[in-house]
């Protein structure tokens, strides 16, 4: 893959970063992202933020073979720390991570989201933690996508800052309030394998050696697969 043939999974987040953002892209292995917003004439400037020392390598030599030095800055940080105030960024995108990971790069990071207008968000798994983010960080969810890529199921979140109360139920925490309300087909499976997966886990914790573990996380299973029976009867009545 290059920044011209990008992952349909990063083409979709680029579809959510608006023209002429300044974008912090983090966790930017080969920043294929913001070179394909730069190329595209999307983002006005960016930088790409790597914590590891290979994958940031692999940037700059991206970014140099691409020749877009003048227009990427690649830094070497742990999560929002890449972002330096002078840089004006006014969009932000995390891909390719876990859920809880990106909310505790938004969580330790937070002092450096001002001016930031946009996140953007793709979790590979536990989309969850994020929305629960942003609920406690002032942050609305503007947009909320599912796909399919090579088998694998992807969500992403666009967040907007808000000066509005956020409320979301377990429901829409779990599920996402705008893909709860679409229920495409991508969704349906998505769930479908994820149920399928609880349901054989919480039956090997009811065959286990019972403690205090063993049973908090059986119950929260459990609690899953009601809200996800809940949302299916719901869909069906
Ligand atoms: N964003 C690209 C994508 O979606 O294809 C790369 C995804 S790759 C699986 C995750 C990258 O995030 C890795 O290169 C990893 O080193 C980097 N990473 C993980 N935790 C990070 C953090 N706290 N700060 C910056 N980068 C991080």
């Amino acid at each position: 893959m290059n920044a011209q043939q990008l992952s349909v999974r990063l083409m979709k987040v680029a579809e959510h970063v608006q023209a002429g953002a300044v974008v912090a892209d983090i966790g930017s292995d080969h920043a294929y992202l913001p070179c394909h917003l730069l190329h595209h004439g999307i983002a006005s400037r960016a930088v790409a933020g790597e914590i590891v020392k290979g994958p940031y390598e692999s940037a700059k030599k991206q970014v140099r073979a691409e020749g877009l030095e003048d227009k990427i800055t690649v830094r070497l940080a742990p999560g929002l720390e890449a972002i330096e105030p002078s840089d004006g960024i006014t969009a932000v995108t995390i891909a390719g991570m876990g859920g809880t990971l990106i909310a505790s790069i938004l969580e330790e990071g937070e002092g450096r989201l001002e001016g930031v207008k946009r996140l953007i968000l793709q979790p590979n798994v536990h989309a969850q933690a994020i929305r629960q983010w942003a609920v406690q960080n002032g942050w609305h969810i503007v947009a909320e996508e599912i796909l399919k890529e090579k088998d694998k199921i992807y969500e992403i979140l666009v967040l907007e800052p808000t000066a509005e109360e956020v409320q979301l139920d377990a429901k829409q925490l779990l599920f996402g309030p705008q893909l709860l309300k679409q229920q495409n087909d991508i969704f349906k499976e998505k769930w479908q394998r994820e149920a399928a997966q609880w349901k054989a886990i919480a039956e090997r914790l009811e065959n286990a050696q019972q403690n205090e573990d063993i049973r908090t996380k059986r119950e929260q299973l459990l609690g899953k697969i009601a809200l996800m029976e809940e949302v299916f009867v719901d869909e069906n009545s």
